[in-house]
């Protein structure tokens, strides 16, 4: 493959792909977008706590600085060029940065173009807690949760019409006059959504969310939605997720009335029981019954609202990670966006960053070296050596930079290696 404006690394192998599967050299080449705003504060930092958990552990990270947003508009004067997805198709596994979104008009999300034109079809997104991170809430380390969110379509499926357009005008006559739907919709200028939810992105999802579930020895999966309303969109959501459980799995996975109905609450321990929640009760039990949930798979829009309010209850956004993930391929990035009031500060936390490169190297099998990340993080917010976020909800911490907090972590990796 040949790229316009991006210099491939001399050094270092591709990380290839066999049904899904992915065979990972020692010295990957991987693809890294800086982001806008605060991304480039917290990519290089990142980058570096990332290079020494590699080092650490025998390997080497080779890295492909690729472009999109603002970046890519000095570059290539447009924001999300061939080059961009070609390298990340072509390298499989990639991190990135927060891109900036304006609300309204201009372009559409970057990040989901990117999610979607790559088809990487889950956000998957682990919520735990780490020792030292202030929370507001009373039992913190109850969460230990791992959302995966539908990428492509639902709301992310972009298909809406301004109010006042022609578009607009012809959808509804469309869904009155030949739909049916005659009193849905009020009189004067009306925008207008279609949400799809398909059994083939709803399936794929929750495949994942089981073998995840499976893979990693945790005990249940559960399908949030909010089916009592939107019944052929989310209730269906519900009705696929539960067929894939008791259809492809035999005896490893089991829905919770069958728990209840023939093993009265017993769950053997192999296996994973699938239940469902609605989303708004959902929203409830994550603050009451915290330490009931383990992994959730949820539509698009409820897996965004969830996982930032999950977020929450382990110490904001700052330390948030996140990955999306395709059939053999892979883009981790934070959950955080690109906050342009601190962009070039050297002041935010590079944390959800660093760990989103964890994800990463979970993935790619390196578990000694994300091992040493997590507890590289935890050394340095246990010890109160923290950026300005976590400073200021704790008593007598010292307040780093992004790059001083990367350093204490990089001490830290070498230390423990
Ligand atoms: P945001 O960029 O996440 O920032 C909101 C607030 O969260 C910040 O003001 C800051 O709070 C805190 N925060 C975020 N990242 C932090 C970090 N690394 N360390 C410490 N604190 C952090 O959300 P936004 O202001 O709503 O969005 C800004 C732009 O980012 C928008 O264009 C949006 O579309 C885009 N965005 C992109 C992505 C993505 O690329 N995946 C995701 C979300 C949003 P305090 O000021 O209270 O300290």
């Amino acid at each position: 493959m040949s790229y316009e404006r991006v210099d491939v690394p001399s050094a270092g192998e591709q990380i290839t792909s066999d049904d899904s599967e992915l065979n990972v050299p020692d010295d990957p080449v991987v693809p890294i977008i800086h982001g806008d705003g605060i991304g480039t504060d917290v990519a290089p930092a990142a980058q570096r706590v990332l290079g020494a958990a590699a080092e650490a552990t025998g390997r080497e990270i080779h890295w492909m600085r690729i472009y999109a947003g603002e970046s890519a508009r000095e570059r290539y004067d447009e924001n999300l060029p061939d080059d961009t997805l070609d390298a990340l198709r072509e390298f499989k596994v990639g991190i990135k940065g927060p891109l900036t979104t304006p609300v309204g008009a201009g372009y559409r999300s970057l990040n989901v173009a990117l999610r979607k034109r790559l088809d990487l079809y889950t956000n998957m997104r682990p919520t735990y807690h780490i020792k030292g991170v202030p929370s507001p809430v009373k039992d913190p380390d109850a969460m230990d949760m791992v959302n995966f969110r539908e990428n492509t379509e639902d709301v992310y499926a972009g298909i809406e019409w301004e109010a006042g357009t022609d578009e607009a005008e012809r959808v509804r006559e469309f869904v009155e006059e030949e739909m049916g739907f005659t009193e849905s919709i009020h009189e004067g200028p009306v925008g207008i959504g279609i949400k799809p939810i398909s059994e083939f992105g709803t399936k794929r999802l929750v495949r994942q969310a089981i073998d995840y579930a499976l893979e990693n020895g945790r005990e249940s999966v559960t399908l949030v939605h909010k089916g009592n309303i939107m019944k052929f969109t989310e209730g269906t959501f519900r009705d696929w997720g539960y067929e894939v459980a008791r259809e492809e799995y035999g005896e490893n996975v089991i829905t919770e009335d069958t728990l209840w109905d023939e093993r009265d609450g017993e769950a053997p321990d192999a296996d994973v029981v699938v239940n469902d929640r609605i989303a708004d009760n959902m929203l409830q039990q994550i603050l009451t019954r915290t330490g009931e949930y383990d992994v959730l798979a949820m539509p698009n829009l409820n897996g965004d609202y969830l996982s930032d309010a999950a977020g929450a209850q382990i110490g904001g956004l700052g330390i948030a990670p996140g990955a999306n993930i395709g059939d053999g391929r892979l883009l981790a990035e934070p959950v955080h966006g690109s906050a342009p009031k601190y962009a070039g500060q050297d002041k935010v936390n590079p944390t959800a960053m660093i760990l989103s490169g964890r994800i990463m190297l979970d993935q790619l099998g390196w578990n000694d070296a994300a091992d040493l990340i997590y507890d590289g993080v935890e050394d340095a917010i246990s010890s109160k050596k923290v950026t300005y976020d976590i400073h200021r909800q704790i008593d007598g911490g010292e307040k780093l930079a992004t790059s001083e907090f990367a350093d204490v972590v990089v001490d830290s990796i070498e230390d423990n290696a």
